[in-house]
């Protein structure tokens, strides 16, 4: 396997880690299940070493993800506020996973980012801020699960991985992946798919819970997104969703209902992007994904206030619905540059 963590920075982890007996580990907002795969992976790792360690995170995780070992123990920062505060007051090492800059924490973040003792970033976004003391930044990874085997194996704690660790981590490189279908050309994944199944985690289990489960309401609200909200710009390859409060309403919206709506609209042939907009309480939240390296986190950024990775962004709008479909919709002809039958 090609060494492409700087095992100066898994010996420099590895040091920090045995000096620390009480540390946390945090994600992003809405976590995803790479955040809370290298979250909880790690949280395995770091017991099994005799830590005293716990994971919070900014709010409620989804359910499809509680078949997880270790899923009950997370402390969520929403729900309660005091305990997360103690515990990272409390802490002497925290390991912020899968975000790449404080404001992704949402409520959380003057939490950790006040917080005395010492902060290691491990992520796989572009573009990470420097706001921890050990930086572990590698956008090229497919996800920060597939990062974290690497460091685990980098600071020589491989023979350590059990098969809770394990399969928390497999999950977060297949959500992130969509079951090896993109960012997984690196034959490296591969020899990781391997050590892990080695481990003897139950990949079709993973499979199914944390990407092909959810509620009769969730897949009745995909079918009319893309029955009734969606709308293709065919000449831009770009294919728009919106949800707004009434439809959510309507389909008995709950957190997590959307996840892979997004994805949907790329199986048209041709279709180069896809924009999701849904109407939450706070603000409209936006979704993009597109294949041929198409840069929607370009659109993300310039527009929505985020970013994320070429293929795979996000962000949010503060304003009504019908303002943000428009700031897209006119904006449609700046980015067609980035198409390729445009290109010279
Ligand atoms: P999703 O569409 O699954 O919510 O997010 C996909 C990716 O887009 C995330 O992994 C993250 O990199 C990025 N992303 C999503 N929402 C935001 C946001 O509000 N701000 C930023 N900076 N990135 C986001
Ligand atoms: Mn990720």
């Amino acid at each position: 396997m090609e060494k492409l963590v700087d095992s100066e920075k898994s010996k420099e982890l590895r040091s920090l880690i045995e000096g620390s007996e009480r540390i946390v580990l945090t994600c992003h907002v809405r976590p995803d299940g790479d955040a809370i795969g290298s979250t909880l992976g790690l949280w395995h790792l770091l017991r099994t070493l005799g830590k005293y360690a716990t994971v919070i995170v900014p709010d409620k995780p989804p359910v499809n993800l509680s078949f997880l070992p270790g899923f009950k123990e997370i402390g969520v920062y929403t729900c309660h506020a005091e305990f997360c505060e103690k515990t990272v007051a409390a802490a002497d090492l925290i390991i912020c996973c899968d975000f790449n800059t404080p404001s992704r924490q949402d409520s959380l973040a003057p939490v950790i980012q006040n917080a005395p003792c010492r902060k290691v970033l491990i992520d796989h976004h572009q573009e990470p801020s420097a706001f921890a003391d050990l930086m572990i930044s590698y956008p090229d990874m497919s996800s920060t699960c597939e990062l974290c085997f690497r460091v685990i194996a980098g600071m020589g704690f491989y023979g350590e991985v059990d098969l809770a660790c394990a399969t928390c981590l497999l999950t977060g490189i297949i959500t992130d992946t969509r079951n090896f279908s993109v960012n997984c050309k690196h034959p490296d994944l591969y020899e990781i798919l391997m050590r892990l199944l080695e481990k003897g985690v139950d990949k079709e289990k993973i499979v199914k819970e944390s990407m092909n489960t959810r509620s009769y309401w969730s897949l009745k609200l995909e079918a009319y997104a893309i029955s009734e909200r969606m709308k293709v710009f065919n000449a831009h390859r770009c294919a728009l969703i919106t949800l707004d409060r009434d439809d959510l309403e309507k389909y008995h919206y709950e957190r997590g209902d959307t996840e892979g709506l997004v994805n949907r609209p790329l199986e048209i042939k041709g279709m180069v992007y896809s924009i999701f907009m849904r109407e939450d309480p706070d603000c409209i939240k936006v979704s993009a994904r597109s294949c041929d390296n198409f840069p929607v986190s370009e659109i993300c950024k310039d527009l929505f206030n985020g970013g994320g990775h070429i293929q795979a962004a996000g962000g949010e709008f503060h304003g009504t619905l019908s303002e943000c479909r428009d700031l897209l919709v006119n904006s449609l002809d700046k980015y067609d540059k980035y198409l390729k039958q445009n290109k010279q």
